[in-house]
């Protein structure tokens, strides 16, 4: 696999959750995985054997050392190292501008992950797995140069996009500059609206693309969530598809997580509470009788509008006038935190802040409140409403990808519900479903009822893995027969 996050090396988004459970769980099924990720700055593995080596794509030539490490997990992780690309204050930009050499930066990486496999004393990769734009020049590499790797010639190309908002889009110098063969700049390749996008080029030139969810698959095949790639996507017909990902079951576990000042499970929640307290706490919130009766709503997320402020901002006055405690984990940009802060600042005991990345408060966010709320305007999968079912905490969210995937809405008498879900996204609908929200949490038998159906629904790994095994499978026999 080539990626450019992987936890707990290096982390933005669900994307380095996913690097991280999905090789895990492979190799739990008895395959061999080694994941290829940059060596940004801060990130010291120890144990490393390391080789040196020369990788050149055109104009970029830097000397590079692969530091490669066997992971108790059976994982096999290579940093690429190459300080001149990696070195930096950001892994995509600093001071919220994109580097301007990033397509030189993952182009080399493409080609130090592919130099690194064809010189590796282990067997020769059967299935090569890139991720999202980041990695896109592998299969395009593996496509228009094969004899430059000839150990993966036969090799089937995965390629999986975990947000198309993501599109690694560059001018069209690139490809001279990277001694491409002009016959990428096409429809078929990787040529986008006279651009050239790395996405594009790792759907275009693998044998099979996945997303991250099956409702996302669909979505995506739309104008509204295709972003000008609907129609490449639909080109692929069965050669793209959706995989639901999985969630990390032994770090997200309330019985067991040592983030957590208490532990609980299904059948005894009593370490929930002191969970909450534990949250309040946190975010300097009162944490009396009253504020542990009042129902806590976190949200922890990337602060970017897709992940649906602008209608929370739209609806701030009557969300603030619901019984409820807010509290709010993210990074971002600045004018969302400008909008929870004056929130904040307006109900100081209501509403609690904190403006960073924190894997710690992440969990006692998500053990210790009593709803989750994540009203993206799209998500590819989402990954804090499964950690929130396990965790007993209800999910509302809005009814897109996965988010539609793994939430079954709440209805009187309806079976199996595990949260509540929104479909024509607005303030005023957001609104509404936290207030009926609200209104059941009020209700102990329905309101546990909720809870045990989520903390019952098994998101773990094993059951994507096997999805992807069966997707490997089918990619590496095309290439066998195609190439
Ligand atoms: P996305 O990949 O779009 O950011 P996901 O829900 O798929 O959204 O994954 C987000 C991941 O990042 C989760 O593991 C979540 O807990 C984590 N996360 C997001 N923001 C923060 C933060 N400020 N502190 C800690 N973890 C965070």
């Amino acid at each position: 696999m080539v990626s450019s996050e992987m936890a707990p090396w290096a982390k933005t988004g669900g994307l380095a959750d996913v690097v991280a459970g999905l090789p895990a769980a492979l190799t739990r099924l008895g395959h061999r995985v080694t994941v290829v990720l940059p060596k940004y700055r801060g990130l010291d593995p120890t144990d490393c054997r390391v080789t040196t080596g020369e990788v050149s794509l055109g104009a970029v030539q830097q000397q590079v050392q692969w530091h490669t490490r066997e992971g108790a997990d059976h994982v096999r992780t290579v940093f690429v190292d190459c300080p001149a690309m990696f070195d930096r204050a950001g892994y995509y930009g600093a001071g919220g501008q994109d580097f301007a050499d990033n397509a030189d930066r993952f182009g080399l990486l493409a080609v130090a992950a592919l130099d690194f496999a064809e010189a590796d004393g282990a067997a020769a990769p059967t299935v090569v797995h890139a991720h999202d734009w980041q990695s896109g020049l592998v299969p395009t590499l593996l496509r228009t140069q094969p004899r430059r790797w000839p150990r993966l010639s036969r090799a089937g190309l995965v390629f999986t996009i975990h947000n198309l908002a993501y599109q690694g889009r560059f001018s069209k110098d690139v490809v001279p500059r990277l001694a491409l063969d002009w016959r990428v700049f096409t429809m078929e390749g990787g040529e986008f609206w006279n651009d050239f996008s790395y996405l594009k080029c790792g759907l275009a030139y693998s044998d099979y693309t996945t997303t991250v969810s099956p409702r996302y698959a669909v979505e995506t095949l739309t104008p509204e969530f295709g972003y000008g790639f609907e129609g490449a996507l639909q080109s692929l017909g069965e050669r793209y598809l959706g995989i639901l990902n999985g969630i990390d079951t032994t770090i997200w576990n309330p019985e067991t997580d040592p983030l957590l000042p208490a532990h609980f499970s299904a059948s005894d929640l009593a370490g929930k509470r002191e969970c909450k307290r534990a949250l309040l706490n946190q975010f300097y919130l009162p944490q009396g009788d009253d504020a542990l009766a009042r129902p806590v709503v976190a949200i922890v997320s990337r602060l970017v509008a897709q992940k649906g402020f602008d209608w929370i901002y739209e609806a701030a006055d009557e969300l603030m006038a619901l019984d409820a405690t807010w509290v709010v984990l993210g990074t971002g940009e600045t004018k969302y935190e400008q909008m929870w802060q004056a929130m904040h600042d307006r109900h100081p005991s209501r509403v609690g802040v904190y403006f960073g990345f924190d894997e710690g408060r992440a969990h006692l966010a998500e053990a210790g409140a009593d709803l989750f709320l994540m009203p993206s305007l799209f998500e590819p999968c989402g990954l804090n409403q499964m950690y929130s079912l396990r965790y007993g905490t209800v999910p509302v969210v809005h009814a897109v990808g996965g988010l539609d995937d793994t939430i079954r809405t709440y209805r009187p008498n309806a079976r199996h519900a595990n949260g509540f879900k929104f479909t024509n996204g607005s303030g005023a609908e957001l609104a509404a479903t936290m207030r009926q929200a609200l209104r059941l949490f009020h209700n102990p038998v329905q309101w546990a009822r909720l809870m045990s159906e989520g903390m019952a629904d098994d998101h773990s790994w094993d059951q994507a893995a096997r999805e992807y095994v069966r997707v490997y499978k089918r990619a590496r026999r095309d290439a066998r027969d195609l190439r």
